[in-house]
């Protein structure tokens, strides 16, 4: 399949944002609450340019090559991009400055790595703690038992802000396992907030589960097929 053209991508997302109104809405939540991230991972610097002046708030990349390339050419426009894919400690270098924020970090040895890089830079860089809620052996992400352990470390960091939560739970058969799951993450964030972690973001939902995220508590979600299409990986 070849990139989906300007109206396509613009009829897409409007259809996203009626549908996140919908759920905000449903939630008793305001729709403005909820940052739509375009998940452009095997995207054209092309189709991301074109998608940058659509009604998206930012983007993901889930490669650090993708969000490199794709950042120096300025394809990303106004808007800012968020590393949102497993991170290698010998790949921070490019991404520290480049992402507003990352959301992946999943290790203290890889918050050690940011946090050196971004005081190099003299910035403090915004990162999120992804959390492998499923406990599903392909995914990224600490164990939920080990998140306290993680925020309190961060804290202790001083070119480094935790700035919320990330997680990719499993495929459901149900939207009431799905929901449970989203729940779950949700107390999580706010039992981490009631302890006085400054977290602003809770990323959770993507192109199938986003309503079921939304309702629970999301205020990032992050959609790639929905906008885009079907990936092709070349
Ligand atoms: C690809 C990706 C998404 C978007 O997935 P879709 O199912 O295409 O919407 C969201 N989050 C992460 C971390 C991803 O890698």
């Amino acid at each position: 399949m070849t990139d989906l053209g300007e109206n396509r991508l613009r009829e897409n997302i409007a259809k996203i944002r009626e549908t996140i109104a919908e759920s905000a809405v449903r939630a008793g939540r305001r729709p403005e609450e909820i940052i739509l991230c375009a998940a452009s991972k095997t995207q054209s610097i092309q189709t991301v340019k074109i998608a940058s002046n659509l009604n998206i708030d930012i983007f993901g990349e889930n490669r650090v090559q993708e969000l490199t390339e794709k950042y120096d050419a300025g394809a990303y426009g106004e808007k800012k991009v968020h590393m949102i894919g497993h991170l290698q400690t010998n790949k921070v270098r490019q991404t520290v400055g480049r992402a507003d924020i990352i959301e992946s970090v999943d290790s203290k040895h890889l918050l050690d790595a940011i946090c050196a890089e971004a005081a190099k830079h003299e910035i403090c860089q915004k990162i999120m703690i992804e959390i492998n809620i499923g406990g599903e052996l392909s995914k990224s992400g600490i164990a939920a038992e080990e998140l306290w352990d993680m925020l309190e470390y961060a804290e202790g960091l001083d070119a480094v802000e935790v700035c919320g939560l990330m997680s990719i739970p499993p495929r459901y058969e149900t939207d009431d396992d799905s929901r449970r799951c989203f729940a779950e993450l949700k107390s999580m964030f706010d039992r981490a907030v009631d302890s006085g972690y400054g977290l602003k973001y809770l990323s959770m939902g993507m192109s199938a589960d986003y309503v079921n995220a939304i309702l629970e508590g999301a205020n990032i979600v992050r959609i790639g097929t929905a906008i885009f299409g079907q990936r092709e990986y070349k």
